[in-house]
């Protein structure tokens, strides 16, 4: 039989590359990992995964991906930062190192590690109503979140800080996803599933 799966790619240089190869092969599609370039080839769409940014920045500088990956971005093809991955697709990042590089294509301003330090993480539900989903349990690492957005960009999750001033941890624009929370760790596929209808 001749099947016609589509493909996604793993950007798979640091981070928790298993856990999205796992839930994107849970929702239909052929899931790879990218390490190169030439990964890129045949995709129909990309994860960047949670991780530590600086770290997965430095490494696609060395593996020569920061251009190839704004090309395939700028080629209208589906992309999903989770976490660090966020911070990868933001234009704008602030509290990072100077010399750190984005792929960018999100017109939003993100601030890393925003929620605090590890023993900082914490879980909440939340709702994404206007991807049909009622609550998602969300699990924030050292998490950043999404201090201005453009104009084209949609927000798809608010959450209420101490003083109930709202933080914004989830972001659409056009194919480009963002989530300041990791879905990959909890076995809830259903932001997964939502990435892939947009492939
Ligand atoms: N704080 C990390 C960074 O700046 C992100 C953490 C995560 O992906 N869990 O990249």
């Amino acid at each position: 039989m001749v099947t016609n799966q589509q493909q996604v790619g793993v950007l798979a240089l640091q981070g928790d590359v298993r856990e999205h190869l796992q839930m994107l092969e849970s929702v239909g599609v052929v899931a790879k990992k990218v390490k190169s370039a030439q990964d890129l080839n045949k995709l129909d769409g990309l994860v960047i995964p949670g991780g530590e940014s600086t770290t997965i920045s430095m490494l696609s500088q060395r593996a020569g991906l920061i251009e190839p990956i704004r090309e395939f971005i700028k080629s209208d093809k589906a992309v999903y930062g989770s976490c660090a991955g966020m911070i990868m697709l933001a234009d704008r990042v602030v509290d990072t190192r100077t010399d750190q590089e984005t792929f960018g294509g999100l017109d939003i301003t993100v601030k890393r590690n925003a929620f605090g330090r590890q023993v900082d993480s914490f879980e909440k539900i939340i709702s994404l109503k206007d991807i049909g989903v009622d609550q998602f349990n969300a699990v924030f690492i050292r998490a950043p979140w999404v201090e201005k957005i453009g104009a084209g960009v949609q927000v798809l999750a608010q959450l209420a800080g101490a003083a109930g001033e709202k933080r914004i941890v989830m972001v659409r624009q056009g194919k480009l996803i963002a989530t300041s929370f990791h879905p990959e760790l909890t076995g809830d596929n259903r932001i997964h599933k939502y990435f892939v209808s947009l492939l």
